[in-house]
């Protein structure tokens, strides 16, 4: 099997972004390949990072032209080009997933790794694989980006390839493939937007990054413009969501808030116009989705070359201040949208959607050629013996598709749809990595009536009605995505929360393996009746008394169980480390789930089920009763050390270095990588 090995950084926004989406496009294009996304400065600089993320936050937001001379200064920095005693750390943890992984292919999207690599491999014709070095400035490059040699360097575009060979980079060496946006750009959008015309509709989605306290005020010029259609995102920031969700009734169906959205791609693609910050992704996402952008926050130093390259290219304008964008939105849309026709025509020129995986067949390619000399002695040697078994344990088998063995499954499942942590592909990937045969997402579904007065602080904790559709959507892409990589089936459920004064006046109920959305405001009787008739599961969730850190008892279903028995189709017997005995005593089908809202909750009781992986032979096992268990799964701490579950992403296993190492990217949105949001 292929083995690649992305490395990445979490400083800035650019790098992240690619390194995930080529590893979605290698995925899409070639999913036997075994691709690991890594970030080596997070393990080996934690702290560093943290502190120096910190300072980041804090220059950029209260002394912007600070920023632009540290940025200035990493050029300087002596041990960023020797890799001297400042990157020992970081080499030996390099040595440490190189060993782990065994690529092919190494991709390096932070320009700090091919110095790293360079000092490690002085002849870098003994590297035992290639590497490929993705650049994510555009025009103005760092030149720590092209100090240290690479067998290929991809760039976004001719001038800046241009710009590198005139550094002296090697001529061949340099290809101009486009920048590596998610591949779902090269997927056309069902309604792309029709040209603007007096009175509308214009389509604008405003990306809220930064200056939240005036993003109503904002959002209130922009809806003065008569014919615009406004998709505002906020994010992970529930709270400004909630402040402006007033607004968002004063407006009606001008505008649509969305909290965090997985669909900024196809968001973007269906629109006339995005306004937000200059970050390198965004503009090159823009370009990619052919949507002319009005850059609204330039951070100095680090994003003014996005933010000229926008006006250079002719694809749009940096207006700051809410009054300028407001104008400048009135602007590209008089004249039947004469300046946003030339904007477009420009991107129609540039746009290169398919990027991703382009440069995904080319890591691929060049990976080929590593395997004709492949000479594994030429790995630096590992600093403690124990290369054998990290080796071992990150070759082993992802898929267990075809093992006849009981399935793994936790079907009740929280993610940052509503108050979970991680968003939906982080959760594929987390439960994947893990083995998990199959999954359920269940979000929260509040009736809006119950939100109103003294609940309407759980706003954020719920699945947001403007978002039931991209839910279900996203999390039948994730399923797909899922079963190619892990072998794992995801399921999209939701959790029906009937919350009342009391606890005996609760009830939480799992619909499990449903096609559509159905109504929050329906009762449980005609909830259930809908989840049967769409081939789904009901299941009661936490029905008993239980321990739990904040959560309200819900006993309304077990104190009715003469009218839900009959209609239920199984029972939490356990969730998370609740066991309810009751269920047990009255003989009722039952199942063991997370409640899992963070990594730590996957310690917890789960359900293994001896069945085909297939839906319907789990649901059908699952009615059935038989060849049911539970098991409480644990990670490997001894009894009476500190509380395992301290540490969020430790993992189950003996591997616990290989995967602590190698840790799964979490995914970032682009566009919500945040400047100032410390
Ligand atoms: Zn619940
Ligand atoms: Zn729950």
């Amino acid at each position: 099997m292929k083995s690649i090995l992305i490395l990445t950084a979490g400083f800035g926004d650019g790098h992240n972004a690619a390194a995930r989406n080529i590893c979605e496009a290698l995925e899409k294009i070639s999913p036997e390949v075994e691709v690991t996304v890594a970030d080596l400065f997070e393990r080996s600089y934690g702290r560093l990072n943290g502190w120096a993320r910190k300072a980041y936050l804090g220059v950029v937001r209260y002394a912007p032209g600070l920023w632009a001379g540290v940025f200035k200064a990493v050029d300087r920095l002596p041990w960023l080009t020797d890799g001297g005693a400042g990157l020992g750390r970081l080499q030996r943890v390099l040595v440490d997933v190189l060993h782990a992984t065994r690529p092919d292919c190494v991709v390096s999207t932070y320009p700090t790794y091919g110095q790293l690599m360079q000092a490690l491999f002085r002849d870098h014709c003994e590297r035992p694989f290639r590497l490929v070095t993705v650049v994510t400035d555009a025009r103005s490059i760092n030149s720590v980006w092209h100090r240290a040699p690479s067998d290929r360097f991809v760039v976004c575009d001719e001038d800046t390839a241009a710009v590198l060979r005139r550094a002296g980079v090697e001529k061949e060496t340099v290809l101009p493939l486009g920048f590596p946006v998610s591949p779902r750009f090269a997927e056309p959008p069902a309604d792309p937007p029709p040209p603007p015309r007096a009175g509308g509709p214009f389509r604008v989605l405003y990306v809220i990054n930064t200056g939240k306290k005036k993003a109503g005020k904002a959002i209130d010029r922009l809806l003065d413009i008569p014919g615009v259609e406004l998709t505002v995102t906020v994010g992970r920031h529930a709270e400004l969501k909630e402040k402006l969700a007033k607004r968002a009734r004063k407006h009606g169906d001008r505008l649509r808030l969305l909290g965090w959205t997985n669909q900024m791609p196809e968001l973007m693609m269906r629109s006339h116009l995005v306004i937000g910050k200059a970050g390198g992704a965004a503009v090159q996402e823009a370009i990619a989705a052919r949507c002319p952008m009005i850059v609204n926050q330039v951070i100095p130093g680090q994003e003014e070359g996005n933010a000229r390259l926008v006006e250079e290219l002719g694809i749009g304008v940096v207006a700051e201040g809410k009054k300028e964008v407001a104008r400048r939105v009135r602007e590209a849309l008089a004249d039947d949208g004469k300046l946003w026709h030339q904007w477009r025509a420009r991107l129609e020129e540039l746009s290169a959607p398919d990027a991703s995986l382009r440069i995904a067949r080319l890591v691929l390619e060049e990976g080929d050629r590593a395997n004709q000399c492949v000479r594994p002695e030429t790995l630096p040697a590992r600093r403690n013996g124990n290369g054998a078994g990290a080796a071992a344990a990150a070759a082993k088998p992802l898929s267990r598709r075809h093992a006849p063995r009981a399935l793994l499954c936790d079907f009740h499942i929280h993610t940052n749809y509503s108050d979970g942590r991680l968003t939906v592909p982080e959760v594929v990937d987390f439960y994947g990595t893990r083995g998990f045969d199959c999954i359920c997402i269940t979000d929260h579904w509040t009736d809006p009536r119950r939100l109103i007065g003294q609940l309407s602080r759980l706003t954020p904790f719920t699945l947001s009605y403007d978002q039931i559709e991209e839910y279900f959507e996203v999390i039948g892409r994730e399923a797909r995505r899922a079963w190619r990589r892990y072998g794992m089936l995801v399921l999209t459920g939701l959790e029906f929360n009937k919350d009342g004064p009391t606890r005996k006046s609760s009830a939480h109920l799992l619909g499990v393996d449903l096609k559509e959305p159905i109504s929050p405001r329906l009762d449980l009787l005609d909830t259930i009746e809908r989840i049967h008739a769409q081939g789904g599961l009901a299941v009661a969730s936490h029905p008993h008394l239980m321990k739990s850190e904040w959560a309200k008892e819900t006993l309304y279903l077990w104190e009715h169980q003469e009218r839900f028995i009959p209609v239920i189709d199984a029972w939490e017997i356990a969730n998370r480390n609740n066991l309810f005995a009751p269920v047990s005593l009255k003989r009722l089908p039952f199942l063991a789930n997370s409640d899992f809202h963070k990594p730590k909750h996957v310690y917890s009781w789960k359900t293994l089920l001896h069945c085909e992986k297939d839906p319907a032979s789990i649901k059908e096992c699952i009615c059935r009763n038989e060849r049911v268990s539970i098991t409480l799964y644990r990670d490997h701490h001894p009894a009476g050390g500190a509380d395992p579950t301290d540490s969020e992403w430790a993992a189950p296993s003996p591997d616990w270095e290989a995967e602590g190492l190698i840790k799964r990217l979490p995914i970032a949105q682009h566009s919500e990588v945040t400047t100032v949001a410390g």
